[in-house]
């Protein structure tokens, strides 16, 4: 939430010689399909199951690992996540725009769009407010929000008030635009080093699966576990969503301490994701690294068993309380 009320304080990117910023299409064309992501994504997963169950490949399923670790962990999770929306940490403007590359190729959509997204939920978490809004049940959380009610979060209002700092940036309004062009893109180079099994463990095979890890942030992120912290919304610490999302699991962690860049707060919570950030820092290629104070953390609980621990329990409601959104300790404030 901290980091949503900095954003809301910078100005507002301008109309420029490289573009004003571009809406989806999707809302202004109502004769389209009403859920055009989700026959997309139906199709990828007929595709994608088709494609394991048919041409089975270790070589397939290696590279599937490998992207999801590109993409997903330094894209998505570190890019897009953890730098981007939270800015719990800087790095070098070229390694910036690298990790943005790299998740706008986890084929999530652009920078603008995610942030604008990710900082809604953090705003209004599990309200009505928040577009993968999990009160409303596991499915929707999951996936069930990527239908045309996701829209009205991301028009280029919503986007200039939740992302102004990416918005106003050449570089990111240029994405956006060039988005189709950087997904065809991918698709000519899967195929021009794969051919055809290129293409369906390239695109298809990896897409539906580190959709599916991200997915699992929202949904058994908010449900599956145990709360550490009462941050008054049904976010959760669940262990092998962790696992999966390179440490993203530790999701009521995040929520109660959304600037930190890390989020496995306790020796036992292995947070792949900030064991890079670690690595980065050490190399001179991020600095700025903002962590919870010792006090701050403390104030988390343990969980109530194995069961929850491992995050195979549905966590109780509990009450509403003030979020621990974390005070900052010393180093990188
Ligand atoms: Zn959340
Ligand atoms: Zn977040």
């Amino acid at each position: 939430m901290r980091a949503v009320r900095e954003q809301d304080a910078l100005p507002l990117g301008s109309g420029s010689p490289e573009g004003e910023l571009t809406a989806s299409v999707w809302p202004e064309a109502p004769w389209l399909p009403r859920r055009p992501h989700y026959l997309f994504l139906i199709l990828a997963h007929v595709i994608a199951l088709a494609t394991v169950l048919t041409r089975p490949s270790v070589a397939g399923a290696v590279s599937v690992l490998a992207m999801h670790v590109v993409f997903g962990c330094f894209g998505i999770t570190l890019g897009y996540h953890r730098l981007l929306t939270h800015r719990s940490l800087a790095v070098p403007a070229w390694l910036e725009r690298l990790l943005a590359v790299a998740g706008a190729l986890a084929l999530q959509g652009d920078p603008i769009e995610w942030v604008t997204v990710h900082r809604q939920h953090h705003r209004d978490s599990d309200r009505e407010g928040d577009p993968h809004n999990a009160s409303r049940g596991f499915w929707f959380s999951h996936m069930g929000w990527i239908d045309r009610s996701y829209f009205p979060f991301v028009t280029v209002e919503r986007m200039q008030q939740y992302a102004p700092d990416l918005a106003r940036e050449p570089f990111y309004r240029k994405l956006r635009r060039r988005y189709s062009l950087l997904v065809m893109a991918w698709i000519a180079a899967c195929w021009a080093v794969a051919g055809t099994d290129g293409v369906l463990w390239g695109l298809f095979v990896r897409l539906v699966f580190t959709d599916h890890m991200t997915w699992f942030v929202n949904s058994a992120g908010h449900a599956l576990g145990y709360q550490a912290y009462r941050t008054g919304d049904l976010s959760t610490n669940c262990f092998w969503t962790a696992l999966v999302s390179f440490g993203e699991g530790w999701h009521n962690n995040h929520h109660a301490h959304p600037a930190s860049a890390r989020h496995g707060l306790a020796w036992w919570q292995l947070d792949f994701t900030y064991l890079v950030i670690r690595a980065l820092e050490s190399l001179g290629l991020a600095w700025s690294v903002r962590l919870p104070s010792r006090e701050a953390i403390a104030v988390g609980e343990a969980p109530t068993g194995l069961l929850a621990a491992l995050g195979l329990t549905w966590a109780p409601a509990r009450e509403s309380t003030e979020p621990a959104t974390g005070t900052l300790d010393g180093r990188a404030a």
